[in-house]
């Protein structure tokens, strides 16, 4: 045994004879001439603080905690309070998220802000720099989370696991400048905007008239040009995409153009709030316009690439609305070839724009495409997930807690047509079962059926924030507690799930 290892179990052992806890052992790091670590006592974790100079010397007066003395060591037991995290990341930068640029990367959500350790195990070894602090402002609204909060969870995890390979933060899906603030005030680094507002979705339907007309009146004074100097730069000019050529003639331009202008304007505007906003703490930047009506084509990829390059925009990550159904929570739904002819174009394109990853929006649960996008971006690639290990969460519910799960279920069967208002999905109720007639010992099972995932998937927001006549919450407390009483089954079916995804990208 090494004597690092030797020191370390040392350490371990007097830190939970005297903090009278459980030590997780992979936390336990020096660094700074002091021991640090991560316990627990019944369901609750602290951070511990040790020395063993027995000089007295002040214990990190950054953080607050009980200091507790035994014959040789002294700890500061601190509790996991934002004021804890903040003081963290300065003290040990591994436990602070970091640039991640164009390595091949993986989002992983984590709606219930215990799911890190898992996600941990899952991306190490993969060849994947996971993203661990990950969520949309709408997904933060429904989980009544603040930026601070999935920020702080992710330190939490990534010191619970001493995991020191560092990890990216998303502030996922932002479409004001007052998002970019919140997030970046919480210590995110990577801001993907959305300009999915400002996209003309009706463009496709304009008459030739209508769309010389629209084109006419963009706003070619903020985008720095005239309408007789966009038609001359893109009209007839070749795009070489390996495969193909490709080219807009007048037509496909100006439907370009008058669908996303507005849209690159918005996205130029909150990337240079972004870099103001920073005042010189790294930032980088991911462009998102999944969530319009119609897939992007080829031709549209190209439009809002070149302009937001020609505007001095710089991202390291792109996702367009691809062909077919990405529907959450279930495979991808859709022609295979189509998809990867389609693909294949988006691929080479980021390439063509100085190689840029695409990113794959409603990223889990798509386990037929994965071998196509891996063939197409090597590594440039970025896959997002995030309601996928919420539905993870909730078969372990189903395994430990039956009680509880049918509970949640019965609920969500009965919120589900009103909360898919907002999602892709397609699952019927009249396919799900009555779980009052099944035995727990199917209740697991359930996760793999198709209209089950989906219902589960677009209500947890009604889930987790369900409130009793007293005020108390319905269900979010008991299921964050079977969460924690079974913590480390709750990790292993996670890095099971998560890896299927990844091992599939070779
Ligand atoms: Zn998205």
């Amino acid at each position: 045994m090494s004597t690092d290892v030797t020191n370390s179990k040392k350490h371990q052992a007097s830190l939970a004879a005297v903090a009278d806890m459980d030590i997780y052992p992979a936390s336990v790091t020096e660094a700074g001439g002091l021991i640090w670590a991560m316990g627990r006592k019944d369901l609750d974790k602290y951070l511990l603080i040790a020395t063993i100079c027995g000089c007295g010397c002040e214990l990190s007066p950054d953080f607050e905690g009980n200091v507790v003395r035994g014959e040789d060591i002294v700890i500061k037991i601190c509790p996991l309070t934002h004021g804890n995290a903040v003081a963290l990341r300065k003290a040990l930068p591994f436990t602070a998220p970091r640039l991640v640029g164009l390595s091949g990367s993986v989002g992983c959500g984590d709606r219930l802000g215990l799911a890190t350790p898992g996600h941990i195990r899952a991306a190490c070894g993969s060849g994947f720099i996971p993203f661990l602090a990950q969520q949309s402002i709408r997904e933060m609204e429904r989980t009544g989370r603040t930026p601070e909060d999935v920020m702080d969870d992710a330190t939490w995890g990534v010191m619970q696991e001493g995991y020191t390979d560092g990890y990216g933060s998303d502030a996922d899906h932002l479409k004001q400048p007052k998002d970019i603030d919140s997030c970046l005030a919480a210590g995110f680094t990577l801001f993907t905007v959305d300009p999915g507002d400002h996209v003309d979705n009706a463009a496709d339907g304009y008459n030739d008239a209508e769309l010389e007309a629209r084109f006419q009146k963009l706003s070619f004074a903020d985008l720095g040009i005239t309408a007789d100097e966009m038609i001359f730069i893109y009209e007839d000019r070749q795009f070489d995409l390996g495969q193909s050529m490709l080219s807009f003639d007048h037509h496909t331009l100006l439907k370009a153009a008058v669908k996303y202008s507005d849209a690159v304007l918005h996205t130029a505007g909150m990337y240079r709030h972004l870099g103001e906003a920073a005042a010189g703490r790294p930032y980088e930047l991911e462009v998102s316009v999944d969530e319009t009506e119609t897939p992007t084509t080829a031709l549209e990829h190209i439009f809002i690439a070149s302009e937001l390059k020609r505007l001095g925009v710089k991202w390291v990550s792109l996702a367009p609305r691809f062909t077919g159904r990405f529907e959450k929570g279930v495979d991808y739904i859709g022609d295979l070839s189509e998809f990867e002819a389609r693909f294949a174009e988006h691929a080479a394109i980021a390439k063509l724009f100085g190689g840029y990853k695409i990113s794959l929006h409603s990223g889990s649960d798509k386990f037929s495409i994965y071998p196509a996008v891996a063939r197409y971006t090597g590594q440039l690639v970025h896959l997002k997930t995030a309601g996928t290990s919420y539905l993870e969460a909730v078969r372990v519910i189903a395994a430990y807690a039956p009680a509880l799960f049918r509970e949640i279920f019965v609920f969500a069967r009965q919120r589900y047509e009103m909360d898919k208002a907002t999602y892709h999905v397609s699952a019927s109720m009249e396919r799900v079962p009555d779980i009052s007639v099944l035995s727990d010992a199917d209740l697991p099972e359930l996760l793999d059926h198709f209209d089950i995932r989906q219902m589960l998937h677009v209500t947890f927001g009604s889930v987790l924030t369900a409130v009793k006549p007293d005020g108390k919450l319905l269900f979010r407390d008991s299921l964050r507690d079977v969460l924690r009483r079974h913590e480390e089954k709750h990790y292993e079916i996670l890095a099971t799930h998560m890896k299927h995804h990844l091992e599939l990208f070779g």
